[in-house]
């Protein structure tokens, strides 16, 4: 581990990974440096009690791009992942529920409860989301798509709608145009608001549902799955290809400042001292991260130094992880026993009105008095994540702020996850008896431990104003930097956050054509 290398990978988050793994594979000399134990960032697997697997922090898989998984050979290094079916369960106040399937036909059964006029409104509602992801998909793979890019792409017959839907719309317009029910509408908000600071009434929340069902599972568009093992197994694999590739990784290897020569980047130095030379190098760290602490404000343009400042990176999403000594016993589909309440999703919104109002809390300082859950039971669908008889709980939440109108999140992060707790027990009474470890993580939490500044879990906000040629920061898109030899491959920069591996995967082509 010593000479100069062609690249530095700054962070093993997925898209660090990918970027090395893609210049290893083109016979490039790279390095992977991570400031924790574990690689993987965001994409992680952790033991959080004895027998207890979890992924802490994403939880399911949708968006991975099929050419990574082909490419890198991702199934071969022990990547399996299986579309959850069903894909969630939603309980609702009034003790009925909704239960969405992989089978169009079966979930249309379940909408017939709420409305038949729905049911109609279910197939337009995926014929225009269907458009609209295949006008993007060419976009995805482009460094920053240009205006001409992107009127080409929504040329011809409703593009000029679907552009406006896409980038203008609330999730929540969205779906006053095509449904009657509110129970509908309340399941398919949720999606619109994810890692997102916004109410699904936030006009562009539209853009943040596409994002949330543009990749395929199974063969199944917006269909989100389980990875084997959690979603470490995903930076496992990666990892495991690109050390096959020839890469190094390293742990315990936190970056103070990237080394600026003349303008141009030539290597890092170490918290602990160390420093490493290289031709290139890419930060995964998120773009606050990456200039303002790894770079210096004195390398930078005054207008991209203001521009990160600006960007609104603290999230409002809690995870709340749980061992438990039995399955939630929900009162709207009873039984202890594992069912189809218990292994896909389960959704905790009562309405589109409800998960506006607790965003409306957040934006006042305060958290969600009654927050929106998306929680995840893996253990009921695979073994080897829970000891014989148990299982894990993974709750995502929202919303928290970052900074508490009243109080530090040390003073009252055991009282926002007892609150999420007893928001879940409303529809499982039995939950907090089942109780046998909890773990709560605030935005605060998430930034100290994945390291994301302001623990927002997309390194910068996901809305329309934020993507595209604004992503990072207007004047400054795509993954060059204004700093020679400098890039930015991790979720900040375009097409944005998620296990997606876009980010990562364009970054890499873009420093080969640059230098190779
Ligand atoms: C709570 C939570 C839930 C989520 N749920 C989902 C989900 O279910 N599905 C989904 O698709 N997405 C989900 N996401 C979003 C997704 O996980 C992230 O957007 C994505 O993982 C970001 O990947 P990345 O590789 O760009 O960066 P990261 O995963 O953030 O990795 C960045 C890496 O850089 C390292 N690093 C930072 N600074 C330094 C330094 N100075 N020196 C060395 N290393 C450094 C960090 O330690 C980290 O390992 C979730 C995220 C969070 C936080």
């Amino acid at each position: 581990m010593n000479g100069r290398y062609d690249a530095i990978v700054v962070g093993s988050g997925h898209n660090g990974l990918i970027a090395a793994t893609y210049l290893a594979k083109a016979g490039k000399r790279v390095l992977v440096l991570e400031r924790r134990d574990v690689i993987g960032g965001a994409t992680v697997t952790e033991e959080t009690w004895p027998g207890y697997r979890l992924s802490t922090c994403s939880y399911v898989c949708n968006l991975l791009l099929p050419e990574v998984i082909r490419d890198l050979d991702l199934k071969r290094h022990s990547y399996d992942v299986r579309p959850l079916d069903p894909q969630y369960f939603v309980p609702f106040p009034d003790g009925k529920h909704m239960i969405s399937y992989l089978d169009s036909a079966m979930t249309k059964e379940q909408l017939r409860k709420f409305s038949e006029k729905d049911i109609a409104a279910y197939d337009a509602y995926w014929a225009m989301w269907d458009r609209i992801i295949a006008r993007m998909r060419p976009l995805l793979d482009l460094p920053e798509p240009t205006q001409a890019e992107i009127e080409r792409a929504f040329d011809g017959p409703a593009g000029e709608e679907d552009w406006h839907t896409l980038t203008k719309k609330s999730i929540a317009e969205v779906l006053d145009e095509y449904f009657e029910s509110e129970q509908i509408k309340a399941t398919l908000c949720v999606g619109g608001v994810i890692g997102t600071n916004a109410g699904p009434r936030t006009p562009g929340t539209a853009y943040v549902k596409y994002h949330h069902i543009l990749g395929k599972i199974g063969g199944h568009q917006g269909a989100w799955g389980y990875v084997r093992g959690g979603m470490g197994t995903v930076s496992q694999a990666i990892a495991s290809s690109a050390r096959e590739a020839g890469a190094e990784i390293l742990t315990n290897a936190e970056v103070a400042e990237v080394e600026i020569r003349n303008g141009a980047a030539t290597g890092v130095n170490l918290l602990d001292g160390r420093s490493f030379d290289a031709g290139v190098v890419l930060s995964n760290a998120d773009p606050q991260r990456t200039y303002l602490g790894m770079v210096g404000e004195k390398h930078l343009p005054d207008d991209l130094v203001e521009g990160v400042k600006r960007m609104r990176a603290e999230g409002s999403v809690v995870k709340v992880l749980l061992a438990l000594g039995e399955l939630p016993d929900f009162t709207a589909l009873p039984g202890k026993e594992i069912g189809p309440q218990h292994t896909g999703g389960i959704v905790i919104n009562p309405s589109v009105d409800a998960l506006q109002e607790a965003w409306e809390e957040c934006e006042r300082g305060e958290p969600s008095r009654r927050p929106f859950i998306d929680g995840y039971i893996q253990s009921a669908t695979e073994d080897g994540l829970a000891p014989p008889g148990k299982h894990t709980l993974s709750l995502f939440c929202q919303y928290a702020p970052y900074t508490l109108s009243g109080g530090t999140w040390e003073e009252r992060r055991d009282e926002i996850g007892a609150n999420i707790v007893e928001t879940f027990a409303q529809y499982a009474p039995n939950l907090p008896n089942a109780i046998e470890h909890i773990e709560v993580l605030g935005p605060r939490d998430i930034e100290a431990r994945i390291g994301i500044t302001g623990g927002n879990i997309f390194h910068g906000e996901i809305l329309p104003e934020k993507m595209f040629d604004g992503r990072p920061v207007p004047g400054y898109s795509g993954y060059r930097t204004p700093v020679e030899n400098l890039y930015l491959c991790g979720a900040g920069a375009w097409p944005g956050g998620a296990v997606f591996g876009a980010p990562g995967r364009n970054c890499a082509f873009e420093v080969l054509a640059d230098r190779y």
